[in-house]
């Protein structure tokens, strides 16, 4: 596997791998890597002749300086995962690197609406700097396909819309949600959570179970999301939100009426001992 620290140096070598007619899958990461990280790297080498790995801690898309603080870093365990699964290269840049112009800048994506609800509302400005960040990689990679998580939907939805905005052809493969044996949704946060916890944590993933099994039934009005809220509190979580929602061309609103054809996606937020857990679940239809 090559290590990059510098876009120049990647640009470089990625010119050569354009120029033999290669294709290049991208799987950008803040690192602290697990399975379902891999798992997106696996896709990439299916799908195309070499697979870019980056990891970068995004400053920008922290709107909390103790969850950034906090935010774990393992980068030789990492490594050795990367090279263990075949990744060809990995981008390890630092902040300098990636912002030269400092972080403050005064880029703007129209997101619209997508930015403004679930992770959005609690989240301010996240999405811009999930934007800013994915621009910039996109840039330096230049991927014919770029491979993501559906645990981070609404992010899918974002760079989704990103491509459309710069009018990129990269592809967006959106890949499934790997879980723990539990059930939880694997994610870098879960590390920060006690082995109690993180047993409970799988609360999270049977609420969403229950949800698409109530949906199966024709219930899926407020009510339901509002019991799966409610049944999180009991178990000591501080959700943020439970909510079911529309997807309707590329945009995400509120069940309100029956969906139709429409695909339908539950998406919870909830906190347990000070870490932020998010998961969702598609009840109909494909993202
Ligand atoms: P992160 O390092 O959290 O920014 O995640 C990097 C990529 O991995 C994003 O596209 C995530 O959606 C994806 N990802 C994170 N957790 C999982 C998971 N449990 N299963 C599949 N993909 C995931």
């Amino acid at each position: 596997m090559y290590l990059f620290k510098r876009s120049s140096d990647l640009k470089k070598h990625l010119d050569q791998v354009r120029k033999s007619n290669k294709s290049i899958g991208f799987v950008p990461t803040m690192g602290a890597l697990h399975d379902g990280h891999l798992s997106l790297v696996q896709a990439g080498k299916k799908e195309n002749d070499i697979v870019v790995c980056s990891i970068f801690v995004n400053p920008t898309q922290f709107n909390d300086p103790k969850d950034f603080e906090k935010y774990p870093i393992t980068i030789e365990q990492d490594i050795k995962k990367l090279n263990d699964a075949s990744t060809d290269i990995l981008f390890l840049p630092s902040v300098e690197e990636m912002y030269p112009e400092g972080l403050a800048g005064n880029t703007h994506y129209e997101f619209g609406d997508l930015e403004t609800i679930l992770e959005g509302k609690f989240r301010p400005g996240h999405f811009q700097g999930v934007g800013r960040i994915v621009h910039k990689l996109l840039d330096i990679v230049q991927p014919h396909k770029l491979f993501m998580g559906q645990k981070d939907l609404q992010q899918c939805l974002i760079v989704r819309r990103l491509l459309e905005l710069i009018n990129s052809k990269v592809e967006l493969v959106v890949c499934p949600t790997e879980r723990e044996p539990s059930g939880l949704a694997m994610s870098s946060r879960n590390e920060r959570l006690t082995p109690a916890a993180r047993k409970k944590a799988a609360v999270i993933y049977q609420a969403l179970e229950k949800l698409k099994h109530e949906f199966g039934n024709g219930l899926y009005f407020l009510e339901s999301a509002r019991e799966a809220f409610e049944e999180l509190q009991r178990e000591g979580f501080e959700p943020e939100y439970v909510d079911i929602l529309v997807l309707e061309n590329g945009h995400l609103h509120h069940i309100s009426e029956p969906p139709g054809d429409h695909t339908v996606v539950a998406a919870v937020a909830a906190w347990i001992e000070g870490v932020r857990l998010i998961d969702n679940m598609v009840l109909q239809g494909r993202i």
